[in-house]
């Protein structure tokens, strides 16, 4: 009897767990400029947890908020700083040096003086442009243990990659949590984590640029970390030309390449966030050759002659929404190959 009593009590303890870790939770709330949402399956305090880390990394990164590192780093020139800004400008400068061309964190004077942080925006004269591209170049970025110091005149900006960043740090916080599954947007990167509960691919719209509550296509795909960057987030316009809040780091001016939007997927959140801004700048035939040169990530590009370029790792995971006619071209390795023919 008491044995019976014993395996009666363990099943309806086995079926209680269950219906715990099997749970939905989400959540929803304003970090880093944006709104976040989060899904979670299997775990009901990491979006708790989450949401924590998200504030706490927003303290720490954002240019603007007077007591983060990033503030007083931009402020003194000079300044001590948290393990996560440290090692976000510790990873941000050696992307950079790959590929400083087109990105760099020192663009943020640029940044400022166009208008796009305190919506001032105005269109600076040649003069100023040449003065702020000789503020432009992450080599003169020192660190020397936790202090991290600036030329004069320069300043920082990790709005490229700081939502990749808090993604994977996200991942951690999933794993820790013992969480089966998640989807998290936060802001437009988006951190898919584990499997579905009825273990189907996720599947993630990606926004059409000219109606970003709207997705021109939907992106298959198991865990990894989708980072999209488009000029529609935030630009302004002036005579009729519309001037975007990606900048060429070569001449601290808007990119204006004919480049629409830039969705990255990759395993590890700092190089989606980092190179969907990185190939935005680099446009399609330089994104096409950088990809052909690494291949540790994915990217869809879409430009304004109704262009779609895919990478092939990720082709037959995507499809076009109803009612849109881009021409779609697979990049792939044997082009290069192709081209190097005599
Ligand atoms: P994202 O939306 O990830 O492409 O990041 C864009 C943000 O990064 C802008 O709002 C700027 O603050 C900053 N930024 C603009 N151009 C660059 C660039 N070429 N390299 C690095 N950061 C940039
Ligand atoms: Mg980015």
């Amino acid at each position: 009897m008491k044995k019976r009593i014993c395996i009666i009590l363990c099943i309806i303890l086995i079926v209680t767990l269950s219906a715990c870790t099997c749970g939905t939770s989400e959540a929803s709330f304003q970090a880093m400029d944006t709104v976040m949402s989060l899904k979670v399956w299997g775990s009901s305090d990491a979006c708790e947890k989450l949401e924590d880390r998200a504030h706490a990394l927003d303290e720490r990164l954002s240019p603007t908020c007077a007591d983060s590192d990033i503030y007083r780093l931009n402020e003194n020139g000079s300044a001590a700083l948290s393990d996560d800004a440290l090692s976000l400008i510790k990873r941000t400068l050696e992307l950079s040096a790959q590929m400083k061309a087109y990105f760099d964190p020192t663009v943020y004077p640029a940044v400022c003086e166009w208008g796009f942080i305190d919506g001032n925006y105005h269109v600076p004269d040649d003069e100023w442009l040449a003065a702020l591209v000789s503020l432009i170049d992450s080599s003169d970025v020192v660190v020397d243990g936790d202090t991290v110091s600036l030329k004069s005149g320069m300043s920082i900006d990790l709005g490229a990659v700081a939502k990749g960043y808090l993604a994977d740090e996200c991942r951690e916080i999933l794993y820790d949590s013992n969480a089966s599954g998640a989807v998290l947007n936060l802001g437009g990167t988006i951190l898919l984590y584990g499997s579905k509960p009825d273990g189907s691919d996720f599947k993630v719209g990606v926004a059409d640029p000219e109606n970003p509550a709207g997705y021109f296509g939907y992106l298959s795909c198991s865990e990894g970390v989708i980072a999209t960057s488009g000029g529609y987030e935030r630009f302004f316009e002036q005579d009729g030309k519309r001037y975007i809040h990606i900048l060429d780091p070569t001449t601290a001016k808007p990119v204006d390449n004919g480049t629409l939007s830039v969705t990255v997927f990759s395993r590890d959140g700092v190089l989606s966030d980092a190179l969907s801004t990185a190939l935005f700048v680099m446009g399609a035939d330089k994104a096409a050759e950088h990809w052909r040169s690494h291949r540790n990530y994915d990217y869809i590009l879409l430009s304004d002659d109704g262009k779609l370029f895919i990478t092939e790792g990720i082709a037959d995971s995507f499809t076009l929404a109803d009612g849109y006619h881009f021409e779609i071209i697979t990049v792939s390795q044997e082009d290069a190959y192709a081209k190097k023919q005599p």
